[in-house]
């Protein structure tokens, strides 16, 4: 969207800054997300009054007029018209000289040294919680040739991460040709030293991807692969398309294959049905399964999904606890996971420089802070850490 204004003639300045435009990207996954982004809305309407405010992305596509009529917004845009914005504003009268822009036509900017390229859109899964389904549509996968030109154009501007995102990542199809292809591929860009993948889900192709990034130079040895729950009866409500036997299995099998592997996940807390007994076993579960990194969502009814409607719903003190108890344990599951790297190399890419420290993420996606010159911004540096350093790993 940035790409577009900027095509388009338009100045970029930061959040917050007098604008005549302000867009903001809306998530709608959790009611929590959605009400975020309205609460932004209002402050932004509220501190300028001239500042015309679009609402883009997820929250637009469910709720449409809706938050034009309730004060949210001057103008939204689903899915569709997010990176057309500045021709949107034409129609809406909004006084610009622009030009027409198509989304892939300019190399898109990012304000940090990973660039994100996402690969597909959509999810026909229907997990019983989800709204991802009725914001984003079918899986529809962009063209494998396009996506390749994404990343050389990326790595000519000199990024040296790419991220490969998408709703449901392992669904990505061109053809024949699904994601380890796309991999393949990007790992012989040169320039490009790290790719990342988003999340990718169990039942699509996470074997192929681990067996990948066990023989690749490039994929960084990390994954988040949600769990939700580790209770057979909540998955089962919850529509997911494994069981918590298969989930183990996976892990373990990632495990043997890359023993330091960077392993992230997401689970959903407080869901309707999901007893003392029910949570002791995600508890259980989490405890028992190497996680480097936890997301914690609390469950909110989203309307319209079949989760909505069935009895037994959590009330929210109790949500709040499970949650938190989760998320004390996702710390200790981090510093433990970074703890095994002291005395051995990391590599960090270097984000940001202040003095002579320098943040980032190794490839195992551990935040660190290393000694480093000014110079070395944009560059993926190796490090040994090592107990009372002075630098840590977080
Ligand atoms: Fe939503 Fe993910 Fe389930 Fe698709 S797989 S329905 S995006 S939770």
């Amino acid at each position: 969207m940035a790409a577009s204004f900027k095509a388009a003639g338009w100045k970029i300045v930061p959040f917050g800054q007098a604008c005549d435009v302000c867009v903001i990207n809306t998530c709608t996954v959790t009611s929590k997300a959605e009400r975020d982004c309205l609460r932004l809305s209002r402050s932004v309407k509220r501190s300028n009054k001239n500042t015309k405010v679009i609402l883009a992305g997820c929250a637009a596509e469910v709720n449409g007029e809706r938050l034009i009529k309730e004060g949210w917004a001057d103008i939204t845009a689903g899915q569709d018209v997010k990176f057309r914005l500045p021709e949107l504003l034409q129609t809406h009268n909004f006084k610009t000289e622009t030009k027409v822009f198509r989304r892939h036509d300019t190399t898109p900017v990012f304000d940090s040294t990973r660039a994100l390229i996402k690969v597909q859109d959509g999810c026909d899964f229907c997990c019983s919680y989800c709204i991802v389904p009725s914001a984003r549509g079918q899986p529809t996968s962009r063209a494998f040739h396009e996506i390749i030109n994404e990343a050389k154009a990326l790595a000519d501007h000199g990024y040296k991460e790419i991220v490969l995102t998408g709703a449901n990542l392992g669904c990505y199809r061109d053809h024949s040709r699904q994601i380890t292809d796309l991999l393949d591929k990007v790992e012989n860009i040169p320039g490009i030293s790290r790719i990342r993948l988003s999340s990718i889900e169990l039942s699509t192709v996470e074997h192929e991807i681990i067996d990948y990034m066990t023989n690749s130079d490039k994929l960084c040895r990390s994954i988040h692969i949600p769990m939700q729950s580790g209770d057979n009866n909540i998955l089962r409500l919850m529509g997911r398309r494994y069981t918590v036997e298969q989930y183990i299995e996976l892990i373990e099998y990632a495990v043997s294959r890359i023993p330091l592997l960077g392993l992230g996940t997401d689970i959903l807390v407080g869901f309707p049905g999901e007893t003392e007994e029910a949570f002791d076993n995600t508890l259980q579960l989490v405890n028992r399964l190497p996680f480097s990194n936890l997301h914690i969502f609390s469950y909110s009814k989203r309307p319209g999904t079949k989760a909505a409607e069935i009895t037994g719903q959590v009330d929210e003190k109790t949500k709040k606890c499970r949650s938190r108890t989760l998320i004390d344990l996702g710390k200790r599951k981090k510093q433990l996971f970074a703890q095994k790297f002291i005395g051995r190399e990391v590599s960090v890419l270097i984000e940001n420089v202040q003095r002579n420290t320098g943040s980032g993420w190794t490839g195992e996606y551990i935040q660190a802070e290393i000694p480093v010159s000014k110079g070395n911004y944009n560059q993926i540096i190796p490090f040994i850490p090592h107990l009372f350093s002075g630098y840590v790993l977080k």
